[in-house]
């Protein structure tokens, strides 16, 4: 059984270390205010720390008059085999072992000091403290500022309403096991912890009644009708101890000294000896623990669900915001590649099918292409007129005998230089539907979505090699051209008829050759030639330009960036990765909250499956 306690030590632990303690004042229900808990609560020198001591058998709580505790004090008891030697850790001193317990004191002391300054302020923070005895029984208590009525001097007035509060706000919880102390030299009716345990807790179920100081009670009178619950009923047995008196602790009687008198006292003692079995420090320990033990076992399936759901919330959660992201300089590397090729599967899809856009780029070809090069100008160039014009002008002073050869070439160049306008505008209309492909890939990478740096370069250097892969494709298309200017088909003329032949004159040679027939059969030779090298041009651009551009931008549209991104020095990796600081620090703290949640759920597997 004690098992469970420990478990729930090892939870609380945790808790604190992942920032999940009560007044954590954030959104986030907290898992601590599921755990159950044993809250010390009573009036200034009621006994609270006394009671406290007792159970650790150990003097290290500071003592004094005023308000001496002033921040909550989480104490953690683990009970360790016989004969070993008792020890104590603080969560802020990291695996620092105290065997000294004064130096115990003094550290809560300094502690406290630190977060509420010299001016004797309070403060929610608790302060862990883990206790590990052979003399202990598994427990975790939470001390916490006495409740007073008046400030003393030289604290802030609104101190005893502030300490109300704080006390309150454990109380409150329901899983919170109020342990009441009252002196029983006082009225029970009146006691502060009293009235504020039935405030919380009306019916007593998880109040726990102690009287202490039963020593110090007037000659003939005793609190039996209190400890028989007589006078005030609760649903737990009220407990009367005997702590060890100023006088006691001036001459250094130590607690487990105090611990037998104790017994002695109510062994021997005319009131109490009939009922001393139901009495004391060491019994109202184990009654806690036993009651410890009762809950948790009552409410464990309860926290074990809540933790699941809150799992599955804060696993939906974080996908959303997106998962941490790693420190160190390779694992930041390969985050960053990860996102490119996230990017560039989205892009990949667009141009393959899946995601619409590469269709576009089959247009150009199907539609764009050829009606641009059916609307180029070549009757107005191989009008009777401008073939008389340009044959002329290239036979210069000698008309040429057969066949006007430099007129022909002319013609047919200056038909071919129209292509170079459609040729360039296919180039140019791929390249703005890469470019919209990867504005719009950009977009549909969820996951680039936090790292607004990142996405920038991405897209810049995308956009960089696109306007690259046009210049490419460009010089390759007006080469296709300049290529078919530089050689022309010589069958293509050999096979055609000679004048005379197609006339059927058989003085074909007396034939005037500058007749307009002649310009005719020169203009229709080019325009045949050239509608034959226009149907090539109508396949060979088109596969020019899935070449040059839309096969590079599938293979190659990230590689300069990659080389750019290998040559970075690691402090780079961090600025492309650089997140949204207010997403950033969302999602930190759901990462560390999720993270103390799967391992309180391992721990409490672990100890499931151990039973
Ligand atoms: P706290 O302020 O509630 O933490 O109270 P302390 O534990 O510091 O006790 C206040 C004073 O009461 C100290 O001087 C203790 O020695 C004394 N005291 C506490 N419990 C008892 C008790 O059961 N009998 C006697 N005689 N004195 C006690
Ligand atoms: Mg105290």
């Amino acid at each position: 059984m004690d098992v469970l306690i420990a478990l729930v030590n090892r939870i609380q632990r945790a808790c604190t270390v992942l920032g999940d303690f009560p007044d954590d004042r954030n959104s986030l229900p907290s898992l601590w205010d599921s755990l159950p808990t044993i809250v010390v609560v009573g009036g200034q020198s009621s006994g609270k720390s006394s009671v406290l001591e007792s159970f650790v058998g150990r003097d290290f709580l500071p003592r004094g008059s005023g308000i001496v505790t002033r921040r909550p004090l989480v104490l953690q008891l683990n009970k360790i085999d016989e004969g070993q030697q008792d020890y104590a850790q603080f969560l802020h001193t990291g695996n620092k072992k105290f065997t000294d317990f004064s130096a115990v004191r003094k550290e809560i002391e300094d502690e406290t000091d630190r977060v509420t300054g010299k001016k004797k302020q309070i403060s929610p923070l608790p302060i862990n403290l883990s206790i590990y005895s052979p003399n202990v029984v598994n427990l975790t208590l939470i001390d916490l500022p006495g409740l007073t009525k008046v400030a003393v001097e030289g604290q802030p007035d609104g101190i005893v309403q502030e300490i109300e509060n704080l006390v309150r706000s454990y109380v409150e919880k329901p899983n919170c096991i109020i342990l009441a102390i009252t002196p029983a030299n006082q009225d029970v009716a009146t006691s502060d912890a009293m009235k504020l345990a039935r405030e919380v807790d009306p019916k007593g179920e998880r109040t726990f009644g102690v009287l202490t100081k039963l020593d110090l009670m007037d000659k003939g009178t005793n609190a039996l009708d209190v400890l028989e619950g007589r006078s005030y009923r609760l649903q737990h047995p009220w407990v009367g101890v005997v702590n060890r008196s100023q006088a006691d602790i001036n001459r250094n009687v130590n607690v487990n000294a105090a611990r037998l008198s104790e017994r002695e006292f109510f062994a021997t003692s005319p009131d109490y000896a009939h009922i001393h079995g139901r009495l004391g420090s060491e019994y109202l320990a184990k009654l806690l623990s036993k009651q410890l033990e009762t809950v948790i076992k009552a409410r464990l399936p309860g926290i074990t669900s809540m933790i699941s759901k809150r799992i599955e919330d804060l696993e939906a959660e974080l996908d959303h915001l997106g998962r941490p992201t790693a420190i160190d300089a390779g694992a930041q590397l390969y985050t960053i590649l990860e996102l490119c090729r996230a990017f560039d599967r989205i892009f990949h899809e667009h141009l393959d099918g899946g995601r619409p856009g590469g269709d576009r780029i089959y247009e150009i070809f199907d539609y764009q292409l050829p009606s641009a090069l059916k609307k180029l100008p070549l009757d107005r160039h191989l009008s009777l007129q401008n073939v008389k014009r340009v044959v002329c002008e290239a036979d210069g002073y000698q008309p040429h005998l057969i066949a006007p050869e430099q007129g022909y070439r002319r013609l047919i160049e200056g038909a071919l230089n129209f292509f170079r306008g459609p040729a360039e505008a296919s180039v140019d209309a791929v390249h703005f539907i890469l470019k919209e492909l990867v504005r719009k890939s950009v977009g549909e990478t969820k996951e680039l979505k936090r790292f607004p740096t990142l996405q920038a370069d991405l897209a810049a250097a995308a956009n960089a090699a696109l306007e690259r892969f046009r210049d490419a494709s460009k010089k390759y298309v007006l080469f296709l051209v300049d290529m078919e200017s530089s050689y022309l088909t010589v069958d293509f003329f050999r096979r055609l008829p000679q004048e005379g032949e197609r006339v059927g004159n058989p003085t074909a040679a007396a034939v005037d050759r500058y007749t307009e027939d002649h310009f005719k059969a020169i203009s229709t030779n080019v325009s045949s030639y050239i509608s034959q090298v226009c149907d090539s041009f109508r396949r060979t651009i088109p596969k020019a330009v899935v070449h040059c551009q839309v096969r590079q931008a599938k293979q190659a549209l990230l590689d300069h960036f990659y080389t750019k991104v290998g040559r970075y020095e690691t402090a780079e990796f961090a600025r492309l990765l650089d997140e949204d600081p207010v997403l950033l620090e969302r999602r930190q703290r759901f990462a560390r909250r999720l993270d103390l949640y799967k391992s309180a759920r391992n721990e409490i597997d672990s100890v499931l499956w151990a039973r």
